[in-house]
């Protein structure tokens, strides 16, 4: 049954223990997958554009005579209605504007602390803003991480530190040849007008068929390279791969956040994670019914589906929580923030603590006004 812990309950000692317990368990782990929804980017001044708001507004300026729901502007059924894919368009260059002009939040710094901490197994996403990137996390839809979907690099499926089921909202793909390319600014001005841009790998080889006198080939349009509802991820092979890799190396905590986890597949995905974590290693009559923990950041409860699946909800903003978590963890674990430096002191200016161990020292070069038993000492901070 899920706990809930409410984070603006911190004077209830059970629950700031409970809080605690949570914290360390997140320092502890070593294998964590994390998967995030709107929620996570909301502190950013991403709109929630799936439900009405300010996008819609600007919107409907332009096409004040379609009514529509957020909904029915992410479903693949669109492109079936030549007013509604033009609706599609200007709506997404908005919202690409919107997340442009955006910063990631402490909840994205934290996914990358993980990271850094060598604790993230893998980041899932259902954002489509690519914020993830900006902190630094290689994700799914880069030029990088597609090759090697087509095994042309060298990079490492390891080396995807966060996979995008919803594909990124910076990226174009054409409808008729699949090439795909960065989103550019006259993209931009193009969609927002509702029109598709022409695609330069269909331009190119039409041009070239033109120039030999062979018959043209239709060019096809560029479309935004997100993933609608009812519709195939164009990487969902390789995403799949990755997904039963983690599967495979038992991850040890998932730690959902600012989802209301309603979409169908994605329900899926958290649902094999956590069944894998509750799973106890080797034999299934082991002693202990639960490994690991499976966490819930969310404003709002989970579905009722989810409550013998999800350990604790911790009920409040994501970056609330993960910001008490790194305070606790820097509390609980400090050597787990030393960082490794190089310090370069004089002899006898540094008290040297017992975690401190000489390398080696480097004599001094040769100064004016230097005492000659002055020497300068390379430190190499050793964590113990
Ligand atoms: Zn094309």
């Amino acid at each position: 049954m899920t706990v809930t812990l409410n984070l603006s309950d911190l004077k209830n000692p059970s629950t700031r223990r409970s809080l605690s317990d949570l914290s360390l368990a997140v320092a502890k782990s070593k294998k964590i997958v994390v998967v995030t929804g709107a929620g996570i980017s909301c502190s950013c001044g991403i709109p929630d554009f799936r439900s009405s708001d300010g996008l819609y507004a600007l919107v409907k300026e332009q096409y004040p005579d379609v009514v529509l729901k957020g909904r029915d502007l992410f479903d693949a059924s669109l492109f079936r209605d030549a007013k509604l894919t033009a609706v599609f368009y200007t709506f997404i260059a908005q919202l690409k504007k919107s997340i442009d002009s955006a910063l990631p939040a402490p909840t994205h710094h934290f996914i990358k602390i993980l990271d850094t901490k060598k604790k993230l197994l893998r980041s899932y996403t259902q954002n489509i803003d690519g914020l993830e990137a900006r902190v630094g996390l290689l994700g799914t839809s880069s030029q990088e991480a597609k090759h090697l979907g087509q095994g042309k690099t060298k990079i490492r499926t390891s080396d995807v530190r966060n996979v995008q089921l919803h594909g990124d909202i910076h990226r174009v793909r054409c409808m008729s040849c699949s090439a795909e390319y960065p989103y550019t600014i006259e993209n931009l001005e193009i969609f927002k007008e509702g029109t598709p841009p022409d695609c330069p790998e269909c331009l190119t080889r039409s041009e070239a068929r033109a120039a030999r006198s062979a018959r043209p080939i239709r060019v096809g349009s560029l479309r935004p390279a997100v993933v609608l509802y009812d519709e195939p991820h164009p990487l969902g092979d390789f995403i799949g791969s990755i997904q039963s890799a983690d599967l495979a190396r038992k991850p040890d905590l998932l730690i959902i956040m600012g989802t209301s986890l309603k979409v169908h597949g994605f329900k899926k995905l958290v649902k094999e994670f956590a069944k894998t974590i509750h799973t106890p290693a080797g034999s299934s009559s082991s002693a202990k019914p639960r490994v690991g923990r499976v966490i819930f950041v969310n404003k709002t409860p989970p579905p009722a589906e989810w409550l013998d699946i999800i350990d604790y909800h911790v009920e409040g903003e994501t970056d609330t929580w993960v910001n008490k978590v790194v305070e606790d963890w820097k509390k609980m674990r400090p050597s787990d923030w030393e960082v490794q430096q190089t310090l370069v002191a004089t002899d006898g200016d540094v008290t040297l603590g017992n975690k401190f161990k000489t390398i080696k020292n480097i004599p001094a070069p040769r100064m004016k006004g230097k005492r000659k038993s002055e020497q300068l000492w390379e430190l190499h901070y050793i964590h113990i």
